[in-house]
């Protein structure tokens, strides 16, 4: 039997709701980039991707023109995924650094990707309606994960779940590293937010995003995994 997630990643990957996003990311697959011209682009909306029972949720921003769009998973297949999945598995989340296609072996432990818009818009800008058309699916994996970390990707990703967990305190703004807990559950239940620059090249080759900066997100992810004794002794020791 299907399970919810498998479910839902059916369901994303025929979804046309957005008209300029079908258009786009289907010119793109066919027009293609010269250095693919004899693979097959995906050229569909990129589900999500990892380990089911992962207490980590990842929240990327939108497929790759030539990335994910033309691999069809997630981060796969581009230079924002070749600066990703190496820093996962130097922190234990993947089995390997490298990933070029959906069948390079490549699995996620206790770590899900998902994205704030399941389709390529044009020039990595998906308009606020494309957004608000996609939440839904990103809704449904956090009902169904229910994570204990959420790593965004960017402010576009920050933006998507404060909206969608409702939270509308402007004194939680985005920044590289800023980490907040959503709700005040106990050290089981609680939640966190913790927030990354994006690993896109605009970043990463600009140094705004190093290899260290993006280890250190991976770190404290894991170590907000822990209970809270041991978050707040990582914390005190890390701040100390
Ligand atoms: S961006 Fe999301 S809502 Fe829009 S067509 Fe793609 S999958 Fe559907």
């Amino acid at each position: 039997m299907k399970s919810q997630l498998e479910k839902l990643n059916e369901e994303i990957i025929q979804c046309r709701k957005c008209a300029r996003l079908v258009t786009w990311r289907e010119e793109v697959a066919r027009v293609k980039r010269r250095a693919y011209r004899d693979q097959e682009y995906w050229g569909k909306p990129v589900p999500g991707f990892g380990d089911p029972k992962a207490r980590v949720l990842v929240v990327g921003l939108a497929p790759g023109a030539h990335g994910s769009n033309r691999t069809g998973r997630a981060f796969t297949g581009d230079a924002s995924g070749g600066f990703l999945y190496p820093a996962l598995y130097r922190a234990g989340f993947a089995n390997q650094p490298t990933a070029v296609s959906k069948n390079d072996g490549l699995t996620l432990h206790d770590l899900y990707i998902a994205a704030s818009a399941r389709c390529v818009p044009p020039d990595n800008k998906p308009t606020l309606e494309e957004l608000h058309n996609c939440q839904p699916f990103l809704e449904r994996e956090l009902e169904i994960l229910n994570p204990k970390v959420i790593v965004c990707l960017g402010r576009i990703a920050f933006e998507r779940i404060l909206k969608i967990y409702g939270i509308r305190d402007a004194s939680l703004k985005f920044g590289h590293g800023a980490l907040y807990r959503l709700g005040t559950a106990s050290p089981i239940t609680e939640h966190w937010l913790l927030c990354s620059y994006h690993p896109s090249q605009q970043n990463t080759l600009t140094g705004k995003l190093t290899v260290k900066m993006f280890d250190d997100i991976w770190a404290k992810a894991k170590a907000l995994l822990q209970t809270e004794d041991e978050v707040i002794e990582k914390l005190d020791m890390a701040s100390g």
